[in-house]
């Protein structure tokens, strides 16, 4: 027989009208620097609907990518309401790329307009200079003159473009599967790729962000979205915030710890999401300038391992975290960890330091090198490959996209992630496949022995790298942060690692520093590290 049921094409359209239909008591709010910006979603919508028309007026049509080189902010999110919503391809463009790679990737998906943020016009002038294909620059929260245009490119206010256009927007009939959202890897290895998200992809991701074994966000929550809107679209945030009317709080380009602080004193947020060394640094400000971050009654953290000791540490300011795992690939949302179901207190601690459970739609395995299958018995690690209606099937490729490439096996993404699962589903990334350290024929997980480094107090921050030795073949190398100068001391902090590792793992290099490098998206940048230290530069 046949299902009775209607279908009903999951859009952004649908969820732009929604949120302003139905909540109107919040929306999203974004810090100055000294005090919080608020626009309800009743105006979101407005804006959006206002922001498509003038669009529309410069020519993008259908299918037509337009970029944001932005801060999370009020006018991204309305750009990100309006941009899909008329059926175009909003395309974030991550911040901290290098020149090169940005007029790599804006060529790439041939960006035709750029809305950018005053704040950052100079840098992206210098970008388009590059990229003959994009014809309209719109800037916002600033005065269009801080861009200055190269001949062929039209500069616009984004206030003046939208103001005298109307509030409302017959949005067009479009299918759930087309391109809604683009988004590039940060490309830790050769070219960034393209990932194109669909409407029905962010939908479906969307109800399991908000769902209780995702984010389990509702209308009573307040989000700080520190992960950027650049990285796997704020982790999902801007669109569940659609869904479940809840009030986004942006920090816009007040970045640091200091200001992060403000805005939770003013914001009192109930959650919060950001990779592990943003609140390593909240974590640092704290403990020179306490403060009550209790009302965060959840923090999300991805992105990188996070410290079991960092867990540790949150759970002590009462802002308890919650470890999750995902791509850009994956929407990002691939694991997040919730103990299982009558698990006391403190034996709920071994499950929130694994990656966690997979949601009903991500479907996973764990794959050996010579191809066979391997078991959830918590002890056999091997690749994790993953599937499912928001896992990406192919790469973007202007002449059609790519999905036979190594990173794709029999319709499963490879992640490039080693992993175990246990017989109950929890996950745990062991490491990537290339930060894997192979010594006298045995692998180290560098992950687990920078948790094991940093789980010493006198260490911040410890990234460890396999650098080259005659004997051993490779040897783990670790690059360090340590509170007070006196404990930059390898002997000191061999031997508090002496009784958590086994003696081959020892490590015998080790070196100081301010900081570790980062990547574009903040996690510890083990090329440029490897690259760096790879001749013996430590010793
Ligand atoms: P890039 O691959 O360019 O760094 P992504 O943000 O897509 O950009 O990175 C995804 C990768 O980040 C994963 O494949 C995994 O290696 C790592 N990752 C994400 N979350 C976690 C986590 N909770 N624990 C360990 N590694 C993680």
């Amino acid at each position: 027989i046949a299902s009775t049921m209607q279908t009903g094409e999951l859009t952004i359209a649908r969820l732009v009208e929604y949120s302003r239909r139905t909540f109107p008591e919040t929306g999203v709010t974004t810090w100055t620097g000294s005090e919080l910006r608020p626009i309800s979603f009743p105006e979101l919508g407005d804006r959006s609907a206002q922001l498509a028309h003038a669009l529309a007026k410069l020519g993008i049509n259908r299918g037509d990518r337009v970029a944001t080189f932005m801060w999370n902010n009020n006018e991204h999110q309305i750009a990100y309401g309006a941009v899909p919503a008329m059926g175009a391809v909003l395309h974030t463009l991550n911040l901290r790329l290098s020149p090169e790679q940005a007029v790599f990737i804006i060529n790439h998906a041939d960006d035709q307009a750029i809305i950018v943020d005053a704040s950052l016009a100079p840098m992206l002038a210098q970008y388009v200079k590059g990229t003959p294909g994009v014809r309209h620059i719109i800037v916002a929260n600033g005065p269009a003159s801080a861009f200055e245009a190269p001949e062929g490119i039209t500069v616009h206010s984004f206030d003046e473009l939208i103001a005298d256009e109307p509030t409302t927007y017959e949005w067009p009939e479009i299918s759930e599967t087309d391109a809604a959202v683009m988004c590039y890897t940060s490309g830790t290895t050769g070219d960034p790729k393209g990932v194109v998200y669909s409407h029905r992809s962010i939908w479906l991701h969307s109800m399991q962000v908000c769902s209780s074994s995702g984010m389990g966000l509702g209308n009573t929550d307040s989000v700080l979205a520190i992960v950027p809107m650049f990285h796997v679209m704020s982790w999902g945030l801007p669109y569940a915030a659609m869904m479940a009317g809840l009030t986004l709080v942006m920090p816009d380009r007040f970045l640091q710890p200091e200001p992060l602080l403000a805005i939770m004193a003013a914001a009192k947020p109930t959650f919060a999401a950001a990779v592990p060394t943003i609140w390593q640094g909240v974590a640092a400000q704290l403990a020179a300038t306490p403060q009550d971050i209790s009302h965060l009654r959840e923090v999300v953290v991805g992105g990188a391992a996070v410290p079991p000791s960092m867990i540790r540490q949150f759970d002590g300011f009462g802002a308890p975290i919650t470890h999750a795992w995902g791509m850009t690939e994956t929407s990002p949302l691939g694991t997040v960890s919730r103990p299982p179901f009558g698990v006391a207190d403190d034996d709920a601690f071994a499950y929130r330091v694994t990656q966690g459970r997979f949601p009903a739609s991500v479907e996973a395995r764990l794959v050996a090198d010579d191809g066979s299958i391997l078991p959830w018995d918590g002890e056999a690690a091997g690749e994790l490959q993953v599937r499912g209606p928001w896992i990406t099937g192919a790469y973007y490729s202007p002449e059609g996209n790519v999905s036979n490439d190594d990173k794709f096996a029999d319709g499963w993404l490879r992640t490039g992630d080693v992993a175990t699962i246990s017989p109950d589903g929890y996950m745990t990334i062991v490491d990537r496949t290339k930060d894997l350290i192979k010594t006298g024929g045995e692998w180290i997980s560098s992950v687990e022995l920078e948790n094991t480094i940093m789980s010493n107090p006198a260490v911040t921050e410890a990234a460890v790298v396999a650098v080259p030795d005659d004997k051993w073949d490779e040897r783990p190398f670790v690059l360090a942060v340590v509170a007070d100068a006196t404990d930059a001391d390898p002997t000191k902090l061999r031997a508090h690692l002496g009784d958590l590792v086994p003696r081959w793992q020892l490590p015998e290099r080790w070196a100081f520093v301010t900081e570790v490098p980062k990547t574009s998206v903040g996690k510890f940048d083990k090329k440029r590290i490897r690259a760096e230290y790879a001749d013996g530069a430590y010793e």
